[in-house]
């Protein structure tokens, strides 16, 4: 039997579950396939990002920092004092949990409200507009539609020379279910899931040692910002090694034993788990049937135009399958973008103000331009920045660490990006997307009147300093 939709989705992540949401608002009758299932059994919408990826790893990283907030002292400096602080890191993990299974739910929910079939299963695309689809329990149909959207998303990349064992060497989901800390922990890789895993096992107790193997620190961030995050995260204990090439990782019972190459010569490190976080590679070697006629490129990415389209009329492909950076929120938005297109309206979507954040302590935090791309491009540009320091909130917050960077045109004073590594830098962030997606000037900035005392008062300084008008520092001569 073949069923028929006006749209299929198969994956049910940020990018694909917040497409049929749209869809089924456009008024098509959409189904979604996703064969997600949760450790205890239940099938479940969300993806990576709600499982195992955005929620899980925050709703820990909120519990570590409370931990070591009493734990090392931080709170000393409000006068507060206690004694024997412990963590039951089983009952963390449980916290975590609840959230998923309350957010996925709730999406379920959401699903039900807006009238979308959910076929827990596997999805293959075929030729002719056809779904294979393999359920859950073993039944199997055909589906069919004349627009589908492919939002399989994207697995953790592998080391040959680190195979993961589901024990001691892992990837980030199994790194997020641990219910005790490894004493010795080592990451490979120092992006954004290294920074973040480890500083939350560094905070629960773990001796962390992070080999990466570029010699620049977080290269896609602003090097100066990139450089202050370094001396953060160096100082806070983590064990930052740069240039560290890993030839081999051995397990002998409860230990790692891990080789590397490095500025020493050869070198060798023991932990008691290895973390491999050395990026995500796109989730398409088994949801299209190579007669389906769609193109991948080298990366295993399907090939898409800017309008997220494949070269087959009708099909469409987004999220972390497609190019562009692997983000809930590009996923959700090239979602939104697709449905809409499918209805016949022409949204386009602003790749140049896609947020990054990186949920340190301090958080970093950007969007646009950085200082050494418009350097490369020849651009000419004005910078004005703004210590954490001289801001009111902060300094009474105590989290008086870091900076606010501003980058605008020369000539004509639009903003072209906002760096920022400080307190709530991942809120600050908004601000300046809504002022590059608006194509405000640093002077549009610098006229506005944010409240006092605030966090981003701070924002409002860095956009002064670029016009040398900053209040509370010192001006750079122009
Ligand atoms: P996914 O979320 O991967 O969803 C794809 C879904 O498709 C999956 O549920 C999968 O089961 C399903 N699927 C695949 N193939 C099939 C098939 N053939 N049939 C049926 N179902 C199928 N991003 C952020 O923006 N902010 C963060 O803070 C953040 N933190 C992260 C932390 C970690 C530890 C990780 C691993 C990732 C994090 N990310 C974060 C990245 C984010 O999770 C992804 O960018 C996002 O989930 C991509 O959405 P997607 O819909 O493209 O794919
Ligand atoms: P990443 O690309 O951020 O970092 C991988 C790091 O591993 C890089 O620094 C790379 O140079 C290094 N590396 C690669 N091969 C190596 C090797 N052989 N030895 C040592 N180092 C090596 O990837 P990730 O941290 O795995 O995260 C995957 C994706 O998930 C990212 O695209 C990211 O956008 C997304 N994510 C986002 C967030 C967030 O938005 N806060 C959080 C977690 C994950």
């Amino acid at each position: 039997m073949t069923t028929n939709y006006d749209v299929i989705i198969i994956g049910g992540g940020p990018g694909g579950y917040v497409a049929a949401i749209r869809c089924a608002q456009l008024g098509m009758k959409t189904a979604v396939i996703e064969k997600w299932i949760r450790p205890g059994g239940d099938p479940a919408l969300g993806g990576t990002c709600l499982n195992a990826g955005c929620i899980p790893s925050k709703a820990l990283l909120e519990s570590s920092e409370r931990f070591e907030e009493l734990k090392s002292g931080h709170a000393a400096a409000h006068g507060i004092s206690a004694d024997n602080i412990r963590i039951d890191i089983a009952a963390m993990i449980a916290r975590k949990e609840k959230i998923v299974s309350e957010l996925t739910g709730g999406i379920a929910q959401l699903f039900k409200a807006n009238k979308i079939d959910w076929h827990q299963g596997h999805g293959t695309l075929l030729a002719d507009h056809q779904v294979a689809l393999l359920l859950n329990n073993g039944d199997e149909q055909t589906l069919r539609s004349d627009n589908i959207i492919l939002a399989p998303g994207s697995i953790p990349a592998a080391l040959p020379s680190a195979p993961f064992d589901g024990d001691r060497i892992v990837d980030s989901s199994a790194a997020l279910d641990w219910t005790t800390a490894p004493p010795r922990l080592g990451i490979i890789g120092a992006g954004v899931i290294g920074l973040e895993l480890g500083s939350l096992w560094r905070r629960l107790g773990s001796k962390v040692v992070i080999l990466e193997a570029l010699e620049n620190f977080l290269p896609a961030a602003d090097t100066q910002i990139a450089r202050l995050a370094k001396r953060e995260l160096s100082k806070q204990g983590l064990d930052i090694r740069l240039g560290a090439k890993l030839e081999s990782a051995e397990t002998n019972g409860n230990a790692v034993t891990l080789t590397y190459s490095g500025s020493k010569g050869q070198q060798s490190l023991t932990v008691d788990r290895l973390i491999v976080a050395v990026g995500r590679k796109p989730n398409t070697a088994d949801c299209i049937s190579p007669d389906a006629g769609i193109t991948l490129d080298d990366a295993g990415r399907i090939e898409v135009d800017e309008f997220c389209q494949t070269g087959q009329p009708g099909i469409w492909a987004i999220g972390d399958a497609v190019r562009g950076p692997m983000l809930a929120h590009k996923a959700s938005e090239e979602g939104i973008a697709v449905a809409e297109r499918i209805a016949g309206q022409k949204p386009d979507i602003n790749y140049d103000a896609i947020p990054f954040i990186i949920y340190t302590q301090p958080e970093i935090a950007w969007v646009g331009a950085t200082e050494q791309t418009l350097k490369s491009a020849g651009t000419d540009y004005r910078s004005g920045s703004f210590n954490f320091a001289a801001n009111g909130r902060a300094t009474a917050m105590q989290a008086a660490t870091g900076q606010v960077k501003v980058l605008a045109d020369a000539q004509t004073d639009r903003i072209l990006g906002v760096h920022i590594i400080g307190p709530m830098a991942s809120e600050l962030i908004g601000q300046a997307v809504i002022a590059i997606e608006s194509e405000n000037t640093a002077e549009d900035l610098a006229r506005s009147i944010f409240a006092h005392p605030t966090l981003s008062e701070a924002l409002h300084e860095a956009a002064l300093a670029v016009d040398g008008r900053m209040i509370h520092g010192v001006n750079r001569r122009r």
